[in-house]
């Protein structure tokens, strides 16, 4: 089958056509500022880049291009839309409705609009990108996956908070956790990787990016994530805070005369190692030389992150009584040798060992511990876009 994944935001959407028996990425690229000028990028198997302005005032122009490109004669990848079998949607918030992917129909639309409270500034923009695709391609299958889904596994002690019950039961304020696409896919291939029974496991998968959480896989489940009722809690991030007292919120309002909604934008997109590195950057090479030049808050902010996903580590490996692998996922995961060098030195009580040269390599899967360690670590490269088109074709193929 030929899937096209469609990863849609408020004004931006990402794109991939992946055969599913090769699993190969036949196209990909993206669409920016829609609404706003438009940038299309589009990119054939093999094939350049091409970067071409144009004009998209809605997502419907914007998936038009991408359906124009994928067929364009030249660099087309297909030579009709007649042979997209089934279309895959990244949906962020499927609150406790959806526990999997869901073939994508009226009944289950309304129930990812209710779900919209719970992430207002993306389910929204996801549906768009649903309409816009079954306005274009009427008759094609397609299925919602959701980041939320694979979380759903976690136990009530895991995901109740502390607070008025009525909270919960009234308006579903509880942990839900996000990148679950992300921590299934490489909860898996970890297990393959690494020769362990996936259902008689126990992994720690640390999805370290721009947004970075870290999950607890119990025999193949979710049973813990550091994510919370939004992306914004837990690990110290890019640019949010992760977790922090929640007085700070009323305590910073009332010191510099804002409104919580003003606190909280600081909180997602001023704060973390971006607001610790004193607005130096969220980006981790920045980060690293920084600390290399001796910029005191830049090797602040490595510290603080590195010790708060140690300290998240150690605390599922006691929500799971044990640990057989650790697993490095996204951005930095993947390719800061330096920053998993310092969260595996916190783990020495867990017998776990660093062998510095694998730790070095990057690209493929890996394992960084040595033969003796008692705990397995590893990169494992995530692919989100590829898990979405095997949910697809297990439900529609
Ligand atoms: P993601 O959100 O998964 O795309 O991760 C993006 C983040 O990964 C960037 O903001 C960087 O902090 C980090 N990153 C990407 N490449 C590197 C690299 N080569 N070395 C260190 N950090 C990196």
């Amino acid at each position: 089958m030929k899937v096209l994944v469609i990863n849609c935001g408020s004004s931006s959407l990402k794109y991939q056509l992946i055969d599913s028996e090769s699993e190969k990425v036949l196209a990909k690229g993206l669409c920016e500022r829609i609404g706003i000028d438009g940038r299309l990028t589009y990119q054939p198997e093999g094939g350049e880049k091409e970067v071409t302005d144009t004009a998209m005032p809605t997502h419907k122009e914007a998936i038009q291009l991408v359906l124009d490109a994928l067929v364009n004669e030249k660099t087309g990848a297909i030579a009709s839309l007649k042979e997209i079998d089934a279309v895959g949607h990244r949906i962020v918030h499927g609150g406790e409705k959806f526990a999997g992917s869901a073939v994508i129909n009226d009944e289950m639309i309304a129930a990812v609009e209710e779900c919209s409270a719970l992430a207002p500034l993306h389910n929204p923009a996801n549906l768009i990108g649903i309409r816009a695709c079954q306005d274009l391609m009427p008759g094609v299958p397609m299925v919602g996956v959701f980041d939320t889904a694979f979380h759903q596994t976690m136990p009530k002690k895991a995901y109740l908070y502390g607070l008025p019950r009525k909270y919960y039961t009234e308006y579903g304020v509880r942990k839900y956790g996000f990148h679950g696409t992300s921590h299934s896919f490489v909860s898996k291939e970890a297990a393959k990787f690494l020769g362990l029974d996936l259902n008689n496991s126990k992994i720690i998968v640390a999805h370290l990016g721009n947004g970075s959480s870290i999950s607890a896989v119990l025999n193949g489940k979710s049973v813990d994530t550091s994510m919370g009722l939004t992306p914004l809690a837990g690990l110290v991030m890019g640019t949010r805070c992760g977790d922090i007292d929640p007085s700070i919120v009323e305590f910073i309002a009332n010191k510099e005369n804002k409104s919580v909604s003003e606190v909280l934008n600081i909180l997602n997109k001023e704060s973390g190692v971006f607001g610790l590195s004193d607005g130096l950057s969220s980006d981790f090479r920045d980060l690293g030389e920084g600390a290399a030049n001796g910029n005191e808050a830049a090797q602040d902010a490595l510290d603080v992150f590195a010790y708060r996903v140690a300290a998240t580590i150690g605390s599922y490996v006691a929500a799971m009584n044990g640990v057989d692998a650790i697993a490095f996922t996204a951005g930095i995961g993947e390719n800061d040798k330096d920053t998993r060098k310092a969260i595996v030195d916190y783990l020495g009580y867990l017998g776990v060992t660093l062998d510095e040269e694998k730790n070095g390599l990057r690209g493929e899967n890996v394992v960084i511990s040595t033969e003796d360690s008692k705990v397995k670590v590893a990169v494992i490269p995530t692919n989100e876009e590829l898990m979405i088109c095997r949910e697809t074709v297990a439900l529609v193929g």
